[in-house]
């Protein structure tokens, strides 16, 4: 698909986007004899995209008997007031639509998010640069183990290694620091920039592994076991690398294991809203708040997103309050247990760092 065809798609008036999702729903679940699942994280998305399915599935004599699949990653780190509403909004879909819902809760079971930032690493600023910090951070370990520098991987010892060995950098350690490929050509969206230099040094450890070990990985195994293909609420607006997907397949692409479907990848967020509005759609209150006004700079009252409380994904972006802080007023256990040291996560140290707030106004941690 070209960057002409989405726009155009984009363009649609709202009710059209609702009949397209719902054409390529169709379409989806008939071409894959019913052996589909839901992607639900509780999130308004994909309680939207729950929403289409099962209006389809109800519709459809061959399949509404069958219980239709739900799966939830159960990551740990989703608010409480979304674990309760995934229970309770699969409850409601199946009252209102006549059928049956299986809910799956995908977990890995070796390790949750409190191990993450000890075993793994932190997620921070974005997967982008925290897998280019990570993989610079294993490079300098290896240019120590092999030179015989001894201590630990200080600033001083970096731009050392960095200067000394980089005639001994891998073509991607060196596009890290160049956003030159080693074809030569310029490629700026893999250069790390210069103000995380600072992670590759950084007194933790920071990876960007998360996702995958408590998010992905356990929710296609599900799948994998009940050899189920996944609907997922992705846009193609939500950000360029979901632009790129989404313009190589399109809605729907059935090619093996990466058969999948996202029919609301032409939407915008504020579809999700007017969707939302229009039919009265049940979200998670407790967390979102209400709707804004159409032309607010907010969609919501609350939060804007929902997914994982503590991760530290684009926190850096945030105007304050931010998530962290946010964290303190809604689940103030919470908040504490994430920023202190001992027997905590030591998100204190690691917001210092970042250079992020992560006090509250009037808190005890002033
Ligand atoms: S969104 Fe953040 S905290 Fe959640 S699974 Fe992904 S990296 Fe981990």
């Amino acid at each position: 698909m070209e960057k002409d065809d989405l726009k155009y798609l984009q363009a649609f008036k709202f009710p059209n986007k609702v009949m397209r999702s719902q054409t390529k729903i169709l379409e989806y679940i008939l071409k894959l004899k019913g052996k589909v699942y839901v992607a639900f994280s509780g999130g308004v998305d994909s309680t939207v995209l729950l929403d289409m399915v099962c209006r389809v599935w109800a519709s459809l004599e061959e399949y509404r008997e069958q219980p239709l699949t739900v799966i939830f990653a159960d990551t740990g780190n989703e608010f409480m007031a979304i674990r309760r509403f995934v229970v309770e909004f699969c409850a409601i879909c199946e009252k209102r639509h006549g059928i049956k819902i299986d809910l799956i809760k995908a977990r890995n079971k070796e390790i949750n998010f409190y191990k993450i930032p000890s075993t793994v690493g932190y997620p921070v600023v974005s997967k982008k640069v925290s897998r280019m910090v990570r993989d610079i951070r294993t490079w300098c370990r290896e240019i120590m183990a092999a030179h015989h520098i001894e201590g630990a991987l200080t600033r001083e010892v970096f731009e050392r290694i960095i200067v000394e060995y980089e005639p001994e950098m891998t073509h991607t350690i060196r596009l890290y620091f160049t956003g030159i490929t080693s074809k030569g050509k310029t490629c700026k969206s893999r250069k790390l920039p210069r103000k995380w230099y600072k992670l590759c040094y950084a007194p933790f450890e920071v990876s960007e592994k998360c996702c995958d070990l408590i998010k992905k990985d356990p929710c296609k195994a599900e799948a994998k076991k009940r050899k189920l293909y996944g609907l997922v609420a992705t846009m193609a607006s939500d950000s360029k690398q979901r632009e790129s997907a989404y313009l190589a397949t399109g809605c729907n692409s059935f090619n093996g294991s990466r058969t999948k479907s996202q029919p609301m990848g032409f939407w915008f967020t504020d579809d999700v809203t007017e969707y939302l509005r229009t039919y009265s759609l049940e979200y998670c209150k407790e967390v979102y708040g209400d709707i804004c006004p159409p032309g607010s700079s907010n969609r919501f009252t609350k939060e804007q997103h929902t997914g994982c409380k503590l991760c530290l994904f684009g926190c850096h972006l945030e105007a304050t309050p931010n998530r962290i802080q946010r964290l303190a007023e809604t689940e103030p256990k919470m908040y504490d247990f994430a920023i202190r040291k001992e027997d905590g996560l030591n998100y204190g140290e690691v917001m210092d760092y970042l250079g992020v707030p992560y006090k509250t106004e009037g808190g005890s941690n002033e």
